[in-house]
């Protein structure tokens, strides 16, 4: 049995050496066969160097290297594209899932002989709450508008077995939500639960913008049930505008003559449409430009060169 661990790292310079230590210790553990695939994800800093480094002196160390910043998820789907292994673990390089938490997971897996072992954040050490708050809500209203359900607190640190890692491979979609595609997937999945720790070193590499941009990837690619939403604001809003030309009629013939006014009615209801309209343009925009991306049909990742694979 072979197990690989996969580490997408983007400017992780002041992490990785740790990350490597505290890795090859549970590896040691283990007393399997492993690989510790680390997948650059075109850092700017001292990381590719370093990985180098290790890969020189450690055989067991294989890297592949994009061309340019891709993002986690691609970093992610590449390291299981090149993954050697019957099993693979996918972790992060920050340490905030603890290695350690890797013998768990095995050893539910053998008891259980699950296809995943997905982890489940007990606790989350270090996050500001604002994080806390979105995560939490996130998760909760996907699984609402999603008719697949998903384990809530789950990221994507995860055991997946050789199964889940051919049919993952089959997948042809290029804006890959990975956590919810592995659970879309079926088969056998059991929680490990665990708590998360602080970031080892340095700063978060999901600002805002990326945690927006992942949580639209994860709605689009499993729910249409904004685009109901924008029908139901539709009837809504016909509905309030038939009720207001109602309410005006029965004004006018009740107060034929005090009927001069009107400016703040048309100003608001023009608001109202206007906004109502441009909200389901842009929804409709968000799929459209999605299924656009797949219609490109662009790979999701360029490999500039791989180290020990
Ligand atoms: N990461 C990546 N590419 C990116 C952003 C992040 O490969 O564009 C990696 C990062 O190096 C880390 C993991 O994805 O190993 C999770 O990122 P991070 O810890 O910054 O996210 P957070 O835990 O704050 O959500
Ligand atoms: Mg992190």
């Amino acid at each position: 049995m072979m197990l690989s661990v996969i580490i997408p790292c983007f400017n992780e310079e002041l992490v990785v050496n740790e990350t490597y230590k505290r890795l090859k210790a549970v590896m040691q553990q283990t007393e399997m066969d492993y690989e510790l695939l680390f997948v650059n994800d075109g850092s700017c800093d001292k990381t590719f160097e370093l990985l180098r480094q290790m890969a020189q002196e450690d055989d067991k160390v294989k890297v592949v290297n994009f061309s340019r910043n891709f993002g986690h998820q691609c970093a992610v789907t590449a390291g299981i594209h090149h993954c050697q292994g019957d099993l693979a673990v996918i972790i992060d390089a920050d340490l905030q899932d603890p290695p350690e938490v890797i013998l768990d997971m095995l050893d539910i897996q053998r008891k259980e002989q699950a296809n995943v072992v997905y982890g489940v954040r007990k606790s989350r050490e270090g996050e500001n709450w604002f994080k806390l708050v979105t995560a939490k809500c996130f998760y909760r209203v996907l699984n609402k508008l999603s008719d697949v359900q998903f384990p809530v607190d789950t990221g994507d640190f995860r055991l997946i077995d050789r199964k889940i890692i051919e049919e993952f491979k089959k997948l042809p979609e290029k804006n890959k939500y990975i956590r919810g595609l592995v659970s879309w997937m079926g088969f056998k999945q059991v929680p490990c639960y665990y708590e998360r720790k602080e970031r080892f070193a340095g700063e978060t590499k999901y600002p805002l913008k990326k945690m927006l941009k992942f949580a639209t990837t994860g709605l689009l690619a499993f729910s249409k049930k904004p685009l109901k939403i924008a029908i139901w604001l539709g009837i809504i809003s016909v509905v309030c505008s038939l009720i207001y030309a109602l309410v005006i009629l029965i004004l006018k013939l009740v107060h034929p003559t005090a009927f001069v006014i009107g400016w703040t009615s048309i100003i608001l209801i023009t608001i109202f449409f206007g906004g109502v309209q441009l909200l389901t343009i842009g929804i409709l925009g968000e799929y459209v430009g999605s299924l656009f991306d797949e219609a490109k049909d662009r790979p999701e990742y360029i490999v500039a060169q791989t180290i020990n694979i």
